[in-house]
């Protein structure tokens, strides 16, 4: 590895972008946050940024989506079709690869935590975990077997289908499904459906419907992937208590098939909290094509 390489990362989320520049190791050297507005406002902002800290190596940049991740695809490096304002089949690596002069790597933002957690938190050593964040959104990003989950397109998981609660009325807030997981969990939903923000929600039922929604999450999650953990992070899963009734409600709703894993240090808060992003995104920028460095 180069040790004077400087790499540029890039959380790109809904509502903010994180833009950080890291030195050998991924040591963080400077950040700044941008808030999301038009597609050219961040992208401008995020320039100027690297335009004062200049990552010489490469950027990493983990985006919120759906995003084509197709390399050989016209299309490559495009948000393609978002509920977000503006930002639909927004090409967000062509600028900054001109501007800066580097490679860009790219992931989503969820795949972009789970890189940041197997590298230097919960999912250390572990061939196969999940990442899920449950914030205005719902995404998973998943290891499997060490390497990032890729296909058709990347996991979507948050638009999967749980079946609705009895005593649940909400009609869900997807703009696609309705009352898909996001639609019914997410940190949006939770808005919609109780009529305020959920950071200064107390009601007790709305909580509890959460920490069911979300326990249907991780029973799904657990089934389809094997996962060897669920690490869960993003605004919502930091609600005081709310992880802990989660375990309890996979524990019901697993009913012992298969053995339940001790769930205390098998569903777990991400070890590096809300960096997770920002030094996955370093982590994409030191695997970028070009970098000798052979990674995953
Ligand atoms: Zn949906």
């Amino acid at each position: 590895m180069d040790d004077t390489a400087v790499y540029g990362a890039i959380e790109a989320g809904g509502t903010k972008w994180v833009c950080a520049v890291a030195g050998p190791g991924g040591r963080l050297l400077a950040t700044d946050t941008i808030p999301t507005t038009t597609p050219a406002e961040t992208l401008r902002a995020a320039i100027g940024f690297f335009r004062r800290h200049e990552p010489s190596a490469a950027l990493g940049v983990g985006t919120f989506g759906p995003v084509d991740l197709r390399r050989d695809s016209p299309t490559y490096g495009h948000i393609t079709k978002t509920p977000k304002p503006g930002w639909s089949h927004t090409d967000v690596v062509s600028p900054l690869r001109a501007a800066l002069g580097v490679p860009v790597a790219l992931d989503t933002d969820v795949n972009a935590a789970a890189l940041g957690e197997w590298r230097h938190g919960g999912g250390a050593g572990l061939g196969t975990f999940a990442y899920m964040t449950v914030g205005t959104g719902i995404g998973v990003g998943a290891v499997v077997h060490g390497r990032l989950l890729h296909g058709l397109l990347h996991p979507e998981f948050g638009h999967i289908r749980v079946p609705r609660d009895p005593a649940d009325p909400f009609p869900g807030s997807c703009p696609y499904h309705g009352d898909c997981l996001e639609g019914l969990a997410s940190g949006a939903a939770m808005r919609r459906r109780w009529g305020r923000p959920p950071e200064g929600l107390d009601d007790a039922r709305a909580w509890e419907l959460e920490a069911g929604y979300l326990a249907l999450a991780v029973v799904n999650l657990m089934y389809a992937l094997s996962p060897q953990r669920v690490i869960v992070g993003g605004g919502i899963a930091k609600r005081p208590g709310l992880l802990a009734r989660v375990r309890e409600r996979v524990a019901d709703l697993a009913a012992g098939y298969p053995a339940a894993p001790a769930l205390d240090d098998y569903l777990v808060a991400p070890s590096l909290g809300d960096r997770a992003g920002v030094l996955g995104a370093v982590e994409l920028a030191r695997e970028a094509p070009g970098d000798a460095d052979e990674h995953a």
